[in-house]
């Protein structure tokens, strides 16, 4: 019987010509191009077929899913599907300020504005204006990470773990690099220190154990093969309890009596003391510099707050061999990057500005009662719009930097706590997660939590209307 009715449903289902005939469709074939449609309506109609086949009582069904008007939606969200670009804005609500997933750092109004000026216009991107002729795309940045960090020399490439690679392979291809063995890292997206050491043709010679690696460890591994000394930041764990790891100054030192460079991988490279505001010490790029490192890299959008690049600082001999390597015309840094990497440095010239203007340090150095404002005007902002339905609470939370950086570091913070009256915190969690813009929330204990901490200054609104919208659904 419910077969007998599933294929009736089935032969009803109207046929692509009739739909396409509509006048509806026939004005949206004006907006848009025809594959697209066609495309939509036989996603829209797929879709009403496997409704049919999957419904455990057909009839329940209700015949209007078959009309015409109940399917123009479907379709139109289809095409918005399409045409519409699937990388989009969200509001991060999780409080990881450095969220990778997330896009990691947001850039400074300079940097947006210098990255539209050289997208819509030409620009000397690789031309010397005073000589007329051929010029290099790193000589824009190369002076003014040199001022920042005291490095003889400058390079910019894709991103961190391309100035790794890149490193290590005009160094120490066919060679031995060696690193502790508590420094062996894998960063998040399958990075790994020994992998990409591998594909660098560079020999990976481990010294130390996991908790502990001496000098002497390293002054033994030193031989005829050897061709750099490696320190790789741990950036994203600790070890704790009986540990012991060899300052860079010692490293240098030691590799620099054997006539070998020494190179750290800083991770997230920071260019201000963040324990003046509060945070726990990282090491900074003009530290690692001051020690005596011969080469450095670090990421751009990690706690520097710029776009996605890789920095290379260090003596001029072996930045300059590193920039005729051929592998880095493949892993070259675009103009639209390098616009906005330069803003970005150059707020760094005012440090307390730059602290508290480039988006990703401002979050960080939040002070309680800035934290506690924005809580409260929030929550207050929720209550007034949506006086039921739901429990709206402040109360005190950590975030975490994220990015592979602070990894035990919780910053105090305060969230916004949500528990609807009907259904449960997940399903409101996952119709934010859902929304125009998406609001990427947590959940803990039967509640939903905003961090204000990352929420922006002007995202209340889209905020409140989502929750809203959410609540308006049901469960
Ligand atoms: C994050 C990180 C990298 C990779 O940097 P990307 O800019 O993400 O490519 C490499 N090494 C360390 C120690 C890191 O923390």
């Amino acid at each position: 019987m419910a077969q007998q009715l599933r294929q009736k449903y089935l032969s009803q289902i109207p046929n692509m010509d009739h739909i396409l005939s509509k006048p509806e469709m026939v004005q949206l074939g004006n907006r848009y191009p025809r594959g697209i449609i066609l495309e939509a309506v036989r996603r829209g109609l797929d879709h009403l077929r496997q409704t049919i086949i999957t419904a455990r009582d057909p009839a329940k069904l209700d015949e209007s899913i078959f009309s015409f008007e109940h399917l123009l939606p479907q379709f139109m969200e289809e095409i918005e599907n399409q045409v519409n670009p699937r990388l989009r804005r969200v509001i991060n609500a999780t409080g990881v300020v450095i969220h990778t997933n997330l896009g990691r750092s947001l850039l400074h109004e300079d940097a947006i504005e210098h990255i539209a000026g050289v997208s819509r216009h030409y620009s000397n991107l690789e031309f010397n204006l005073v000589q007329g002729k051929r010029g290099s795309r790193y000589t824009h940045v190369e002076q003014i990470l040199c001022r920042l960090t005291g490095a003889e020399a400058a390079l910019v490439v894709n991103n961190n773990a391309a100035a790794v690679l890149l490193v290590l392979n005009t160094i120490a291809a066919g060679r031995e690099v060696i690193v502790s063995r508590g420094q062996l890292v894998e960063i998040g997206g399958a990075f790994r220190i020994p992998d990409v050491m591998n594909r660098s043709g560079a020999i990976l010679r481990e010294v130390g154990t996991t908790n502990r690696t001496h000098l002497s460890d390293y002054e033994a591994a030193i031989g005829e093969g050897t061709a750099l000394i490696l320190k790789v930041h741990t950036s994203n764990f600790r070890i704790m309890g009986f540990t012991s790891e060899v300052e860079l100054r010692e490293l240098a030192e030691l590799a620099h009596s054997h006539h070998l460079p020494v190179m750290e991988d800083l991770g997230s490279g920071c260019l201000i003391d963040l324990s003046k505001y509060g945070l726990d010490r990282e090491p900074t790029a003009q530290e690692a510099i001051k020690e005596g490192a011969d080469v450095v890299t670090f990421s751009g959008d990690k706690l520097m707050g710029g776009p996605q690049a890789g920095i290379i600082i260090g003596k001029g001999e072996y930045v300059e061999r590193i920039k005729v390597n051929p592998l880095n015309r493949a892993l070259r840094i675009d103009k639209l990057t390098l616009a906005g990497l330069e803003s970005t440095l150059l707020l760094y010239l005012d440090e307390t500005r730059a602290a508290r203007e480039i988006p990703t340090l401002r979050m960080l150095t939040y002070s309680h009662d800035e934290l506690r404002k924005r809580a409260q005007r929030l929550s207050r902002k929720i209550r007034a719009r949506i006086p039921t339905g739901l429990r709206i609470g402040v109360r005190d939370d950590v975030s975490q930097v994220g990015g592979g950086a602070y990894p035990v570091q919780l910053l105090p913070t305060k969230v916004i706590c949500l528990k609807p009256d009907h259904g449960s915190a997940l399903q409101l969690e996952r119709k934010l997660r859902e929304g125009k813009p998406p609001i990427i929330a947590r959940v803990s204990k039967e509640e939903v939590l905003l961090d204000v901490r990352t929420i922006g200054d002007d995202e209340g609104d889209l905020i409140v209307d989502g929750i809203e919208k959410s609540l308006r659904q049901g469960p």
